[in-house]
């Protein structure tokens, strides 16, 4: 009896009459999508079936006619459904891919974003020749960039810092299931504590790496940005302060106090903000300054030294 009246809901909120085949699924998805206006790839609505149907994506090209069983196509429509609601599809996946590893996600964590790939691409690039180095990931949310750089340099000692107890959960997980053994700290970076407590994590000497993507959005931007993002990742990880500088002014100061004479620091940036991130690093002392952009040609992140 519950099992028709949710079917009868589905019908009535998403109108998919009984469609079996895993091909016709993914067609009336996308149909009913497009017909919303809501912004989907076919890829993204086959991982939805992939998901759903526990297949691979070999099991679904070898086979788009075969039949879909009734719990699986209706697992499939509530995810849909939640599509239309602008859920991002990794949200209802549960998982996100970063630098050729699979991440868990949820509301808790940004959504690791391609662009910060080639912060991470370049943070590895440039400690290559340095032994055992200590990286600190500031604002590590899912852990995507700790981890990746973890996984790539086993040697590094990675500290990953979060204000979210929630978000540290997501990274601890995710750390176990990519076996990287990572130091997590929860705390603020404008606390009073930080600078003791991140000392402390590096445990004597001081950290060669300070990296981070942090919240950089202004608040004035909040009704140009996608409501898969607005109405659903972490507020608290998108926006800053009304300059849009206050994380990069504390975390040029947290650097200061925690990185080697060779050491360095590396922030994700607003495309708007990278002069602006620039001066606030000359200001505070740094040396070497260099903006980067991403594949868009876009200001995207910037790099500085401390003194050598
Ligand atoms: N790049 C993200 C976006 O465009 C923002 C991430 C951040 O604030 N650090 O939504």
């Amino acid at each position: 009896m519950l099992f028709e009246t949710q079917q009868q809901s589905f019908r009535n909120t998403y109108g998919i009459e009984n469609v079996t085949t895993r091909r016709e699924l993914i067609k009336q998805a996308q149909d009913k999508l497009t017909q919303e206006s809501v912004p989907s790839t076919a890829k993204e609505i086959e991982w939805l079936l992939l998901e759903a149907d526990s297949i691979s994506s070999v099991e679904l090209f070898s086979k788009p006619n075969a039949e879909v069983s009734e719990p699986v196509a209706q697992t499939f429509k509530a995810f849909v459904q939640r599509r239309l609601a602008r859920e991002p599809v990794q949200y209802i996946l549960g998982y996100s891919e970063f630098f050729g590893l699979r991440f868990s996600v949820n509301p808790s964590v940004l959504i690791p974003r391609p662009e910060t790939e080639l912060l991470v691409e370049h943070a590895l690039d440039w400690m290559a020749p340095t032994q055992s180095p200590v990286v600190v990931d500031v604002g590590t949310g899912s852990g995507c960039v700790a981890i990746s750089i973890k996984n790539a340099r086993p040697d590094a000692h990675v500290i990953g810092i979060d204000i979210s107890a929630d978000a540290l959960n997501v990274a601890r997980e995710n750390a176990i299931a990519l076996n990287t053994s990572i130091t997590w700290l929860e705390d603020d970076l404008y606390s009073d504590t930080i600078i003791d407590r991140l000392r402390k994590a590096i445990g004597g000497g001081r950290a060669k790496l300070l990296v981070s993507n942090p919240p950089y959005v202004t608040p004035n931007e909040k009704g140009s940005i996608e409501p898969e993002v607005f109405m659903h990742e972490p507020s608290e990880a998108l926006f800053a302060d009304a300059s849009g500088l206050k994380p990069y002014q504390a975390l040029a100061q947290l650097g200061l106090e925690t990185l080697s004479d060779t050491g360095m620091l590396m922030v994700e940036n607003h495309n708007d903000a990278g002069r602006k991130v620039e001066a606030v690093f000359a200001e505070a002392g740094y040396i070497g300054i260099e903006r980067h952009r991403d594949l868009s040609g876009k200001d995207r992140f910037v790099s500085a030294r401390i003194r050598v």
